[in-house]
């Protein structure tokens, strides 16, 4: 195994360095935990656009750079090394795009790949339902053919995006007689259309990056179909290896790992053996982490579907990041527990932000019982 860089992506990492620090340097935005999930900022996805790092990896004929997944892995470690506002294009970057370019017509090749090279379509994923999480394939929200258009109804929930959003990405049943795996297809379509209605769910950090969206007869035009009809299930599939498998999962939280490590550097604690332990192991996960994800990246770039990697990457990952919260909790002792913004918070909060935070990461895009699930049939293969 080659674990060295070549020049070019040495001098591309340097790069986006050079940008970020930049970015910081002009107080664009200021580094934050979670911030390719919550941090929404159209300008610096704009600056994003300009420089074309989005849609690295798409093919040249559709205006992307047709670069590989380890140059991708190098941008997106370096945003979220620096704790970079991404998340109006990260959805749509990393996985809505790539299914246009993979399943999409012409048309809306032509239609939504540009907006998002652009910076301008962000896009929420509305897959899981009250009823239909680990088991996506039983979601009730129907879309029903009529004349040029699908009807739809139903609900989704935990749909990424908040009030941000101007495209959903849905997955709702389309012909209810079939086997629940084969009735099921994808959309998208702007978020704007009558009969939709968000309500924010404010989550345990007390933000309001997700929604419960409600789908009210609402009149789809059925070009926004995402390649065949009924075979939504099966496509999805491949983009979720693409959400699962990223260095996201294990960086999220990247800037609260310098900013704790530099705070036991600047205070007595560093003299603690415990704290000192803590960190060094901290330090091993990490690097253990950071292989897993550029082994999947490898695998892409071979033109292989990387899910038992994506899996096994995702579950060591997110574990990760709950240990990081959990062990600065530890370090900062009742201190940690404040909040940014209250008098005596110790490293901006960010403690208390990952804390409460990181209890869903083994849950969202697909928990950590059921990724060792396919761990086990697909890597191991043991019986399903
Ligand atoms: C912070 C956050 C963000 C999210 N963002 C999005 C989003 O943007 N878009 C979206 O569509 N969804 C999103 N989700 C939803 C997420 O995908 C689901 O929460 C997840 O798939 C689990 O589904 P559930 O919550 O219905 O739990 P359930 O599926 O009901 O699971 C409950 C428990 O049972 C276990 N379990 C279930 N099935 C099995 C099995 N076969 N074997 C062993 N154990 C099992 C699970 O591991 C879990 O512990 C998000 C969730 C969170 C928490």
């Amino acid at each position: 195994m080659d674990f060295s860089f070549t020049e070019e992506q040495k001098k591309f990492r340097q790069e986006v360095r050079d940008f970020l620090e930049e970015e910081i340097r002009q107080g664009h935005w200021e580094p934050s935990c979670d911030a390719w999930i919550q941090a929404y900022n159209p300008e610096f996805t704009k600056r994003v656009a300009q420089k074309g790092w989005i849609g690295l990896t798409w093919p040249k004929e559709y205006d992307g750079q047709g670069r590989s997944y380890i140059d991708r892995l190098i941008l997106t470690e370096e945003m979220l090394r620096y704790g970079a506002p991404t998340a109006c294009h990260w959805f749509a970057d990393r996985q809505v795009g790539g299914s246009i370019v993979t399943f999409g017509t012409e048309e809306q090749k032509k239609e939504l790949l540009p907006q998002i090279l652009r910076g301008e379509a962000y896009v929420g994923l509305g897959m899981s339902e009250p009823g239909a999480g680990s088991d996506l394939a039983a979601l009730q929200t129907r879309a029903v053919e009529d004349g040029d258009d699908y009807i739809i109804d139903g609900q989704k929930t935990w749909t990424s995006g908040g009030s941000f959003i101007n495209y959903f990405y849905l997955l709702a049943r389309t012909d209810p007689e079939a086997l629940k795996h084969r009735g099921i297809s994808e959309f998208i379509f702007p978020a704007n259309l009558p009969g939709i209605t968000r309500i924010p769910m404010v989550d345990i950090t007390g933000t309001e990056a997700w929604n419960d969206v409600f789908f009210d007869g609402v009149r789809v035009p059925q070009r926004y179909l995402i390649g065949g009809k009924n075979r939504g299930f099966f496509q999805v599939l491949h983009q979720l290896d693409y959400e699962r498998s990223g260095i996201e999962r294990l960086m999220g939280n990247y800037p609260l790992f310098e900013a704790i490590t530099q705070f036991s550097k600047e205070s007595k604690l560093s003299q603690e053996p415990l704290i000192r332990n803590k960190l060094a192991q901290l330090q091993i996960e990490f690097e253990v982490g950071r292989l897993l994800t550029y082994r999947v990246a490898v695998v892409m770039d071979e033109g292989r579907a990387p899910n038992w990697e994506a899996a096994m990457s995702k579950v060591y990952c997110t574990a990760f990041e709950q240990k990081l919260a959990n062990a600065a909790m530890e370090i900062l002792g009742p201190y940690g527990q404040l909040v940014a913004g209250s008098k005596r918070c110790p490293i901006r909060g960010l403690a208390s932000h990952s804390y409460l935070g990181s209890k869903g990461y083994s849950l969202q895009a697909g928990t950590t019982e059921v990724l060792k699930n396919v761990l086990a049939s697909r890597g191991l293969g043991l019986p399903s």
